[in-house]
């Protein structure tokens, strides 16, 4: 089912992104946190695309994978990263061949030890730019990324980012999924202002819950996420205690989505990294039942 169709749901839905495993353990990991994850019946499930040739076959496998042997509704992330036109073009009609309906179009980063992102000759520089691109090719439902802190290389900050996003609604955008924040403050504050420049889609929030504080700390210094002070000092004292850290993690996570469902959200995209257990209990807990 399209993406856009998907998101028109009574009440609160969830949907889980993975990434595609590099080893047959990996694999086989991802497939029972896949089976694990049905209790909580998720809207979508999306799968990242890295930066290297290999990976971004993987991610096609994967996705292709879900679709013929589950049924969960999969989304392939989808970059500029190493792509001209014509690739996009093949993995496109690849997609639509193998019935994949939904594309999260990302500009994506450069590759590990590689600098900056440098657009390909004959490829794309801005997630706007291929998410328009998907748009001309038809039979997509597309979502993008937005980024309520601002993106680490937007130079006019937040304002930047809205007007990129509203250019990416403008290019057939259905929805934008957020970068986490742990400060539900400045995704208000950021809806506010979206929706004041004319943005229309669904805004979800990518939640991160926290189970490896020092990791959650290297992540968001990379993507550019806060941590507020309350919160590194709550995590601070118990960081080596790895199961107490989970438990927090999933406390706080619960009581963030509570407050952005109370504000209005009805929609939460959860990084799983790969795991089930926290997603699981963060939504059984907002659910009120332990199915
Ligand atoms: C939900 C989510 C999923 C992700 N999944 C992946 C993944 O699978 N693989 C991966 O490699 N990365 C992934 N990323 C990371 C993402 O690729 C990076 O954050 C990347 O740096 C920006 O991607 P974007 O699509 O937001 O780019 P863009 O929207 O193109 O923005 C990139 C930068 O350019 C600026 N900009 C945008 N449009 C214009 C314009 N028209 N003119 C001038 N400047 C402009 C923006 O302000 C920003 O600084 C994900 C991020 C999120 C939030």
């Amino acid at each position: 089912m399209l993406l856009r169709d998907l998101l028109k749901h009574q009440g609160v839905a969830f949907s889980c992104e993975f990434f595609p495993p590099k080893s047959d353990q990996g694999e086989a990991n991802l497939w029972d946190c896949l089976q694990e994850l049905r209790v909580i019946n998720p809207a979508y499930v999306s799968v990242t695309y890295g930066a290297g040739g290999s990976t971004q076959d993987r991610t096609r496998r994967i996705v292709e994978r879900i679709r013929t042997e589950t049924d969960l509704s999969p989304v392939a992330h989808l970059t500029c990263v190493g792509s001209t036109r014509e690739d996009l073009q093949r993995l496109l009609d690849q997609y639509q061949t193998s019935g994949i309906e939904n594309i999260l179009a990302l500009r994506g980063d450069a590759p590990e030890g590689v600098g900056s992102f440098e657009a390909m000759d004959g490829g794309f520089a801005y997630a706007s730019d291929l998410t328009s691109f998907i748009r001309d090719h038809g039979g997509f439902s597309t979502a993008v990324a937005t980024y309520p802190e601002g993106h680490p290389e937007s130079k006019g900050g937040v304002e930047d980012d809205i007007r990129y996003l509203k250019l990416k609604q403008d290019a057939g955008a259905d929805a934008a999924i957020t970068q986490y924040f742990f400060d539900n403050d400045s995704f208000f504050r950021f809806r506010d202002a979206a929706v004041n420049a004319g943005v229309t889609i669904p805004l979800i929030p990518g939640m991160m819950p926290i189970g490896n504080y020092a990791q959650i700390v290297r992540f968001s210094a990379m993507c550019g996420a806060t941590i507020p002070d309350w919160l590194h000092a709550k995590m601070t004292p118990v960081a080596d205690d790895l199961e107490r850290v989970k438990s927090m993690g999933i406390e706080l996570a619960t009581e963030q989505c509570a407050a952005l469902i109370a504000g209005g959200v009805n929609d939460f995209h959860f990084y799983t990294l790969n795991r089930s257990e926290a997603t699981i209990a963060i939504c059984q807990n907002l659910l009120g039942s332990d199915q």
